[in-house]
């Protein structure tokens, strides 16, 4: 096939000798050379906008986002954003946020920086925002760039932290509550055993009615010292972290050994179906047998409380998750726990039990074991429908 007439076919090479020619051909050769420059920026900018970790989004002040990186798709799935209203595709809404990050960073012509929670699959994640007006030659704001950093894990440690802090304060306050209370309790208790020991020596010169009184009150606070030793006891187990000799214990012996002595309460609850679910080839665990249960002790007695007037379901649990953890999990279709109530369980002297029944040492007491075993304490909660806490151990080394 002919190739079609070039320039210099058509002008002729006499106007090349001129220069003209040639003028034009190196005016050709720089536009080829600067398109492929801008060409070779763009894939340099699209890649350095590729490699920031962060969500980014380019967006009108009317909210139309314009582009986005690689990172946008990861997050947020598949299909394309641009042209559509950022508060649509982030939030699936149909109005601006209250406030708006991109609006504010818009009108006062500054970096915004916020920090956002979204549902992304059914996960709570937290976002944080940075919204920084993009300026035209004359320093007005024309787009505003969003970076969107998830720190749902930072937000996450830091809580745990937080936790962690305020156990290990209130565990200081309460150790030196226990010591000082420790003292005259013992002093109580050793008087009230030697006025009982001595009451039969007065026995005959008593009026009968009065004895059987005194006999009853000095029963009563010896019962009553006893309870209140335990709960000191209680808080100093707390305040002090178990260092004692660690083996390798088989949880589903714990829960078996645990449930033979709280079943005589069963009977107390008619309307009970209990349950144990244990897995028959679950690894051994690191740690302390007494203390795992006496923690299971706890979360079955918290289960037991919770059934409304004794009806309901407990169902105990052990399984191996995700390879590497070994699980103890207690559920129970009970009253559940009201969420403004979910951040303070683990506190000790936290309580919603009448007088008398509760003490609000038992999870703290959890807490304290389980931080000893290296393990975590999970707790899913819904007002009226029920309570799951799964104690997360890790594999033996
Ligand atoms: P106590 O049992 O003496 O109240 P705990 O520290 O064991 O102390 O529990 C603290 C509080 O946590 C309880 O009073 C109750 O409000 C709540 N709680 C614990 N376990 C459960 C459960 N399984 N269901 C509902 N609430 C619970």
């Amino acid at each position: 096939m002919k190739s079609p007439p070039s320039l210099e076919d058509l002008i002729g090479i006499e106007y090349s000798k001129l220069g003209f020619f040639r003028e034009a051909q190196e005016k050709i050769a720089q536009l080829h050379a600067s398109t492929l420059e801008l060409e070779r920026r763009r894939q340099q900018i699209q890649a350095i906008l590729d490699g920031i970790t962060d969500v980014m989004a380019v967006i009108t002040p009317e909210g139309r986002i314009t582009s986005v990186n690689r990172v946008f798709y990861e997050v947020f799935g598949g299909s394309s954003p641009i042209g559509r209203a950022c508060y649509n595709v982030f939030r699936g809404s149909d109005r601006f946020c209250d406030p708006c990050p991109a609006t504010i960073a818009y009108e006062t012509n500054r970096l915004c920086r916020q920090e956002h929670i979204l549902t992304l699959q059914n996960k709570t994640r937290h976002f944080e925002i940075t919204a920084s007006p993009l300026r035209d030659p004359q320093g007005r704001p024309c787009h505003i760039l969003l970076l969107k950093r998830d720190v749902t894990l930072e937000r996450e440690y830091q809580a745990k932290l937080n936790h962690a802090e305020k156990m290990s304060a209130v565990g200081l306050l309460a150790a030196g509550v226990a010591h000082e209370i420790n003292n005259p309790l013992t002093a109580i208790l050793g008087f009230v055993q030697a006025i009982r020991k001595r009451l039969p020596e007065v026995r005959d010169r008593l009026p009968q009615e009065f004895r059987s009184t005194l006999e009853e009150y000095t029963e009563i606070i010896t019962d009553e010292c006893a309870r209140c030793q335990e709960i000191v006891q209680g808080l100093l187990s707390f305040s002090r972290p178990y260092t004692g000799a660690t083996t390798a214990v088989d949880l589903n012996q714990c829960v078996q050994e645990t449930v033979r002595l709280v079943r005589h309460r069963f009977r107390e609850f008619p309307g009970l179906q209990y349950a144990q679910e244990l897995d028959a080839k679950l690894p051994p665990i690191q740690g302390e047998p007494s203390q795992i249960k006496q923690l299971l002790l706890n979360l079955l007695l918290n289960a037991l409380d919770a059934l409304p007037n004794g009806h309901g379901a407990v169902r105990v649990r052990t399984f191996v998750r995700n390879d590497h953890e070994v699980c103890l999990e207690v559920q129970d279709t009970g009253c559940g726990i009201e969420r403004e109530s979910l951040g303070k369980i683990f506190a000790p002297f936290f309580t919603t039990k009448p007088v008398g029944r509760g003490t609000g040492m038992g999870l703290s007491m959890c807490y304290s074991i389980a931080q000893a075993h290296n393990a975590s304490i999970e707790v899913e909660s819904e007002p009226h429908k029920g309570s799951t806490f799964r104690v997360v151990f890790g594999l033996m080394p």
